[in-house]
């Protein structure tokens, strides 16, 4: 999946939504095709088409570093998979 997690980092998903507001994600540190924006809290990974369409706003999502997240959203589609921004739980 080199070319999935390689190419500019993804936009926030607020800024997405707010043109005004609009920055990129950093990579998290020792994680491949994981960023995040610390402003925000917010995640985004990549999954394959057919687990995003399995999942809606609000649903859990394991994080990488073992606790729970949700799900915010999903971006767009990227290196054969779907974009999706998640968050931690709380
Ligand atoms: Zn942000």
């Amino acid at each position: 999946m080199e070319q999935a997690t390689s190419g500019p980092n993804p936009l926030c998903e607020v800024g997405r939504t707010h043109p005004r507001d609009r920055h990129r994600m950093k990579p998290v540190e020792g994680q491949s095709g994981v960023w995040e924006c610390s402003r925000h809290d917010m995640l985004a990974t990549i999954v394959d088409k057919e687990r995003a369409d399995a999942l809606d706003r609000g649903d859990p999502f394991p994080m990488h570093d073992g606790r729970e997240g949700v799900v915010v959203r999903h971006g767009d589609e990227r290196g054969g998979g779907v974009l999706l921004y998640y968050r931690y739980e709380g």
